[in-house]
């Protein structure tokens, strides 16, 4: 597993090198913005740490940079203390997860454990299915780049699907995840949103699978 460290301070990004070294990872270290955002342009990295503060790009340009050319791979932030606004920024950005400083580093390197398991996941703050796009920042859904209006229901019956891609969801999985624990649930109502949504989709794009459930089929 191989980890880009990417901090100006230098004897900070050095402990870190160290520290994920001596864990066992691959280490890369760059200490400004241009270097970050070539590195993580060019480089296959099993998660990365960036700092937000960084000199000639700053970490939230380089974050979005590399989402916008669809570089999926899993980022930590590094943030100042008490700037909330930073944290933010960052998640909506694409940001994984995030650590203010200072931390310990045996929680910087449980979280990039955590990062690199859920790696096989969903690292885009977008989901994509095809021609279908679901932006989970903004609710935006579009359908070969022309949005399409959804209600609340739909979208959250929308999304659960695109999280779970080509899984089969019953429709149980569905209520749980579309209503909060004190709504009047009803099961028939997904079968409603489900014929909704299948009108306003792609044909065959959300998949019957008898007696268990709906497949949001989607190509790997
Ligand atoms: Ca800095």
């Amino acid at each position: 597993m191989r980890v880009l460290v990417i901090e100006d301070e230098r004897t900070l990004a050095a402990q870190i090198a160290q520290a994920l070294s001596e864990a066992s990872y691959a280490v890369d270290a760059v200490h400004n913005g241009v270097d970050a955002l070539h590195a993580g342009e060019t480089g296959e990295f099993d998660a990365v740490i960036l700092d937000l503060g960084l000199p000639r790009i700053d970490g939230i340009t380089v974050l979005k940079k590399w989402r916008a050319a669809g570089r999926n791979m899993p980022v930590l932030i590094l943030t100042a203390r008490d700037n909330w606004h930073e944290k933010v920024a960052g998640i909506d950005a694409g940001a994984d997860d995030y650590l203010t400083k200072p931390f310990h580093m045996e929680e910087l390197l449980a979280r990039v454990r955590a990062l690199i398991r859920r790696a096989g996941g969903h690292a885009r703050a977008e989901l994509v299915c095809g021609p279908v796009v679901l932006d989970t920042r903004s609710g935006r859904v579009t359908v070969d780049a022309r949005a399409i209006a959804l209600t609340s229901h739909e979208y959250r019956v929308l999304a659960y699907l695109m999280h779970h891609r080509n899984e089969v969801v019953s429709r149980s999985d569905l209520i749980e995840h579309i209503y909060a624990q004190d709504f009047d649930r009803d099961s028939n109502t997904v079968e409603v949103f489900i014929a909704r949504l299948r009108k306003k989709l792609p044909a065959n794009l959300i998949e019957t699978v008898r007696g268990l459930g709906y497949r949001l089929v989607c190509e790997e």
